[in-house]
């Protein structure tokens, strides 16, 4: 009953929702995203299954939107999840003075910091003492990746919003 209710969603690879009524309203369909030049897809790399889309009873079209970070059917991050994963990774794969300790542990951290779980504070500790550790002219493009990627939580334990 309730699946039908909802149309799929046309998401571009950056995570751009395109069409949120990829199967009811065809004539909004695009191939690629306007906003970024991405290819757009209706279903998940992985598992091939649809990306929920917006509620078709619903009364208007600018109830508001949040793009599914993970697939609701195999829980793989989606391709836009998996792009921010791997900003993260290859920003600190560049910082100098830290051990591939650190990086590893840095690295495994990235989706806490994303998102917030039980593992936030703990994410956001490991950044703070990576920070002590890398150079300081380096640092801003930590702090600049957190505050376009880390949830509220990491940002606000690390002093980087109010
Ligand atoms: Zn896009
Ligand atoms: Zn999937």
């Amino acid at each position: 009953m309730s699946e039908d209710q909802y149309d799929v969603a046309l998401i571009c690879g950056n995570g751009h929702l395109v069409n949120g009524y990829w199967r009811t309203e065809t004539h909004n369909n695009e191939g690629f995203c306007v906003d970024c030049g991405s290819a757009t897809s209706p279903e998940c790399g992985e598992c091939d299954g649809d990306i929920k889309g917006r509620w078709l009873s619903g009364m208007c079209d600018d109830e508001p939107f949040s793009v599914p970070s993970y697939c609701r059917h195999c829980g793989t991050p989606h391709i836009w999840t998996q792009k921010r994963i791997q900003a993260g990774e290859d920003l600190f794969a560049k910082l100098d003075g830290l051990s591939t300790e650190d990086r590893d542990l840095l690295n495994k951290s990235i989706p806490d910091l994303i998102f917030e779980t039980d593992r936030t504070p703990e994410a956001a500790l490991a950044i703070k003492q990576a920070m002590t550790k890398i150079e300081k002219s380096s640092r801003i493009f930590v702090v600049e990746f957190l505050k376009s990627n880390a949830v509220g939580m990491a940002n606000r334990l690390l002093g980087l919003e109010g």
